[in-house]
Parts: C-alpha cells; structure tokens; sequence
C-alpha cells in the first residue's frame, strides 16, 4: 500500500503522524511510505532519517493526498485538506467530529474511509490510541503547575519538593485515571505532598494497592474536596465523563478559602475544564490569574514535549497503522472489532453512533 504522511498545518502543531521507526517498519513490510519534506522537523525528525528508512520525500501535501492510499496524520484534517481527500482513500488520524459538524460535511462529501484515532478501543474497555496523550498530558502537568507556582509566574513563590526543614508543597489531583495517576506519580517525585481523589472505588482500590505510600486517596465528595481545597498549593483537575462536558467541581466562590497564590491546572480543558474559571489557554500565553489563583489551561498540552509525545503516538498507532496497511483496512476491521470502532466514515456515510447523534445524522 502506498502511507502518506503529511507535514501537520494546525497552528501550533508539532507532532507528526509517522516517526521514522514507524516508517521503516512500514517499508519492512513491503509497503511505499512517502513523507513531506520537513514533516518530522517540529519533532526533532529530519528528512534524512525518513530517507534512511526507506521512505520517499515529497514537495507539497497535495502529492501526497494525490498519490496515497492511506493518510496517516496526528490532527483532524483541516479545510484545505480535507479538498484533497478522495473516495476510496484511508485516512487514519485523530478526528473529533462530535463537535465538528463541518469537518463532519467534508468527510462525508469526500467519499474516504476514516478511522479516528480516539475512538479506537481496546479489550478492556480502554482508549489505547488516547491513553498516550493522556499520560503526557499527566506527566507535564505538575511540571507545568511547578512553573506556575513561581512568584515571578503570580504564583505562590513554593517549591515542589521544598527542602530540608522547609516541607513540600500540597498537591491535589482531582481524578485518578490515566492523566490523574500520570500527573501523581511525577507531582510525589518531585517530593510534593500529593493526594488524589476519584469517584470510582475500584479505581481508588488499584491506586492504593500499587501506589500506597507514594501518595494518598480519597472519595471525591464535596466535603473532602473542599477541606484539600483549603490545604493544596496546586489543583491538578484531571477528570472524565465519557461523551459528557467536565463537571465543574471548583467555584470561583472556593478561591476565597483557598491559599493565595495557588495554582490550579486544568488538564480537563478540551471537555470544558473542571474549574469554573477556566478557559483554553496557548502554550503561547499559558496562565492567568482570577482572583489571586493562576490558572494554567493549555488544551494541547502534549504539543509543548511534541518530540515524546510524537514518538508515544506513534509506538500506540504503529500496529493498527500495519494492521490497515497489510490487509487493507475491511479485512483488518473484521479482524479486530476493537479497530472497527475506530470506523467513522465510509463513502459517504456516517459510521459512529455518538457522531450521529451528536449532529443529528442518521447511522
Ligand atoms: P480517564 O477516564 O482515564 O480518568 C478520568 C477519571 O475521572 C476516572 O477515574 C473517573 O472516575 C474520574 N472522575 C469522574 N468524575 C469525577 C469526580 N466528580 N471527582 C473525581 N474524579 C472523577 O480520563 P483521562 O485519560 O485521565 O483524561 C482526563 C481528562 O484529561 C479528559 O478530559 C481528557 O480529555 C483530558 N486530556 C487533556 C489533555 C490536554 O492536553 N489538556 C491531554 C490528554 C487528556
């Protein structure tokens, strides 16, 4: 099969959708990559290591969509992309069109097949293509809040770890799943003082079982979340309803009890965040202050480590990517139901239940 992977236009998009290991995998298995000239430049990729792999340069994009059976990428194509989709080509990418009806409109009128990224699932119930991002997003963010707390940032002048005769900063995480347990397990290696809490009891089971000791649990109710409120140095929000906006469990109202200067990071940004007082901020212009509390809320967190975040994509896509490539993307589907439910396009129709539902379209 011929893979094109095309160099990402998003504003603020390093990351691409082959890396150059991926790339030679792909040629191994006898099939033609070609990769645009600079493509892998914002992740530290250059042309001479996609060439090294085997793979073709090419000029433009349009060659690429010209000639490709199958696009591989990281973003939802953009509108100039999108014109040069085509019927019976593959395209397997992260997509979100619940909230996209345009994007919705050319998919369709296309004529491609696309398979989105996060809608893939795995056996046990997981978001394998999401769950990279995610522990990313995790890790950096109490990098992210560290920074965040600095005086000359508007924080609170603390440092994570403190030092001897100095104690640590106070951590809350709000939501232990992947991000959650991510963000944990950096904030307590930093030497912070960290407690995590969640709704699910299985959840706050497994986290005691395999992290008792590093930090600490507790049931998400009101009550709690408003005694570590007072307490934290830095609010990590990290939870997820699936398919529904973020609830927003801080208010405005708590900042008046809270430490001044404290830091709350928003991780759950792209669903609406979990603060009241969070909007999406740039990597450009991360933080602001509502009430002497800075707020960091980038919602393409992964974007600032676009080199990790880049090659942990690509090591999770790397075997569907095969998979489609190898036996064409209705044998590979039919093999794995759990790829199938990646499927949200097909000549013409509307394939994702939650998609239709969203927009109105029937499935
Ligand atoms: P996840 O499903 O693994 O974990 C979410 C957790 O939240 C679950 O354990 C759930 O029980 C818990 N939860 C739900 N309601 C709660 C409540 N009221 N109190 C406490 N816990 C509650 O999801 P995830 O992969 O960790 O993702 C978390 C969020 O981070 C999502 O919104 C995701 O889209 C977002 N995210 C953002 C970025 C970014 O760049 N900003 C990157 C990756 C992921």
């Amino acid at each position: 099969m011929k893979i094109g992977c095309p160099t990402e236009i998003k504003p603020q998009e390093f990351r691409v959708g082959l890396t150059p290991n991926a790339a030679r995998e792909a040629v191994g298995h006898g099939h033609e990559v070609i990769v645009q000239k600079g493509a892998g430049t914002g992740a530290g990729f250059v042309d001479e290591d996609y060439t090294a792999a085997g793979a073709r340069l090419a000029e433009t994009a349009a060659e690429i969509f010209a000639e490709a059976e199958m696009i591989v990428k990281v973003k939802e194509p953009q509108a100039v992309e999108r014109t040069m989709l085509r019927e019976g080509q593959l395209l397997f990418t992260y997509l979100h069109l619940a909230p996209d009806p345009a994007q919705t409109q050319d998919l369709l009128a296309s004529g491609c097949t696309a398979i989105a990224y996060e809608t893939v699932t795995d056996e046990r119930g997981g978001l394998p293509l999401l769950a990279p991002m995610s522990e990313v997003a995790g890790r950096l963010a109490p990098q992210m809040g560290a920074w965040t707390l600095q005086k000359a940032n508007g924080g609170r002048g603390v440092l994570m770890g403190g030092v001897p005769g100095v104690g640590p900063a106070r951590v809350l995480v709000i939501g232990g799943g992947v991000v959650g347990t991510h963000a944990a397990r950096i904030a307590a290696g930093m030497g912070a003082d960290v407690t995590v809490l969640d709704r699910s009891l299985p959840r706050l089971r497994y986290l005691d079982d395999v992290f008792g000791g590093t930090f600490g649990t507790g049931y998400s109710s009101a009550g709690l979340l408003a005694e570590h409120l007072e307490q934290a140095d830095m609010v990590i929000g990290a939870v997820l309803i699936p398919g529904a906006e973020a609830p927003k469990l801080v208010k405005r109202a708590d900042f008046g009890s809270m430490k001044p200067g404290a830091a709350l990071v928003d991780v759950a940004i792209d669903q609406g965040g979990c603060f009241e007082t969070s909007r999406a901020t740039t990597h450009a212009d991360p933080i602001y202050d509502v009430d002497g509390i800075m707020h960091y809320c980038v919602a393409n967190m992964p974007g600032a480590v676009a080199r990790t975040s880049t090659i942990a994509l690509g090591n999770a896509t790397m075997p569907y990517m095969l998979a489609l490539a190898d036996k064409g993307w209705k044998q590979a589907c039919a093999d794995d139901p759990h790829l199938l439910n990646g499927l949200n396009v097909h000549a013409g129709k509307l394939t994702y239940f939650a998609v239709g539902q969203a927009q109105g379209i029937d499935v």
